[in-house]
């Protein structure tokens, strides 16, 4: 069936359009400016194939090498928001492609022309879009499945513009940009529908992909210590309680600071804010890769251990108390000792709930605090060593 190039154009422009439309509306509500570049980008597109038209008119010059400029500068525009989006430096050495646009100006005229033309502008298109393909590879952290979609929409997209470049020197392939004429242009024009409508929607899917995990990361974790909160404790400690077994049993510490409020009273809030952090972090570290910490508010925190024993309940909460204790009286001179108070359980099979568990915990503190505060207490109500 042949193509009317002039209707894929028009489909393509419409489309463009489309696509630049929604991501500046994204843009408006999630701020990104990568959004910015790439809607640009599409309405670059929608401008270069409104000209690309003009050809069928006789306007060479605009129709042809002016709209493929816009080609190259929108991919370079999706790359600009790649860059924005990876949080990557582009070399100024990416600017020379518009140098390399405006040099084909002095191509000669003759049979050779639109060849040479489309082979510049494909590998000036690929070259931008390979790179941004190549931007959003994971490294360190891994991507969010948006990015990892637009990554490779890019990266066939980058492909596509490279073996279009190629085509050009199998002999007696047909190229004529002024009349549309050649396969490879017409294909290229359904190619290019088909990536505006992909690459539009891996944007915005990479873009809320990330959205969502910030925002699920933020509802997680508490915003002083940035420890898990307590509903974040509740989503994970199943698998951890579940765990508990006679011969791997797991355990439970409640821990608040004693005489907390002493620090806020004498030294400020901020101060308090500043010892909770330290505490946190003695937690984080003494933990191993496996346990679940979280700060259930206010200066109580809980720590769930699997594979744990009486023994090695006591050595941790020996360590934080005496840790913590040092800390904050180097800190803080105050009347009465900052100190721990650790309410601990052992559980040998799975608890009937996480707020069950918390309540026998509870117990313990509460003992610990009743005999005078800075001791760990298990919650059958003896006091350990320490
Ligand atoms: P106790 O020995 O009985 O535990 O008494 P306490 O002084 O430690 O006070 P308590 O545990 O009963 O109350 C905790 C206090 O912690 C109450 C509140 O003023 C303070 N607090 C709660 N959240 C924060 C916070 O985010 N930052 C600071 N600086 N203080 C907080
Ligand atoms: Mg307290």
């Amino acid at each position: 069936m042949p193509l009317d190039p002039p209707t894929m154009l028009t489909l393509s422009i419409a489309l463009a359009a489309a696509a630049a439309l929604y991501l500046a509306v994204e843009w408006r509500s999630i701020r990104e400016p990568s959004l910015l570049f790439w809607s640009a980008g599409f309405a670059t597109i929608s401008v270069g194939s409104t000209l690309a038209l003009l050809r069928v008119s006789g306007f060479l010059l605009i129709g042809i090498w002016f709209a493929n400029g816009l080609l190259i500068t929108a991919h370079f525009l999706f790359l600009l928001g790649v860059a924005r989006f990876t949080q990557t430096r582009l070399s100024r050495g990416w600017y020379l492609i518009f140098v390399v646009w405006f040099g084909m100006l002095l191509l000669p005229d003759g049979p050779q022309w639109s060849k040479v033309m489309l082979v510049a502008n494909s590998l000036l298109v690929a070259l931008s879009t390979l790179r941004a393909s190549f931007l959003l590879r994971p490294h360190g952290k891994s991507l969010s499945v948006g990015a990892v979609q637009l990554r490779y929409v890019l990266l066939m997209h980058g492909i596509f513009y490279v073996a279009k470049a190629l085509t050009v020197v199998i002999p007696g392939t047909l190229i004529d940009l002024a009349a549309f004429r050649g396969e490879i242009i017409q294909i290229s024009l359904v190619e290019g529908a088909m990536a505006v409508m992909l690459i539009a929607l891996s944007m915005t899917g990479t873009e809320r992909y990330r959205r969502e995990q910030q925002i699920a990361r933020l509802a997680a974790r508490d915003p002083l210590t940035a420890l898990y909160n307590r509903r974040a404790l509740e989503m994970r400690a199943p698998r951890l309680l579940h765990d508990a077994s006679p011969t791997r049993p797991g355990a439970l510490l409640l821990i608040d600071i004693d005489n907390f409020k002493l620090v806020n009273d004498l030294y400020g809030h901020t101060a308090g804010d500043r010892l909770l952090i330290a505490l946190s972090e003695m937690i984080r570290s003494a933990l191993p890769q496996d346990a679940l910490t979280a700060r259930l508010g206010g200066d109580e925190f809980v720590i769930l251990l699997n594979n744990a024993s009486n023994e090695r309940v006591v050595e941790l909460g020996k360590a934080l108390r005496d840790q913590f204790q040092r800390s904050a009286s180097q800190a803080f001179a105050t009347p009465v000792a900052v100190t721990l108070s650790i309410g601990a359980t052992l559980f040998e099979h799975p608890p009937a709930s996480l707020t069950a568990l918390i309540e026998q915990g509870d117990l313990a503190l509460y003992e610990s605090k009743r005999g005078g505060r800075d001791s760990l207490r298990m919650n059958h109500g003896l006091k350990l060593p320490g």
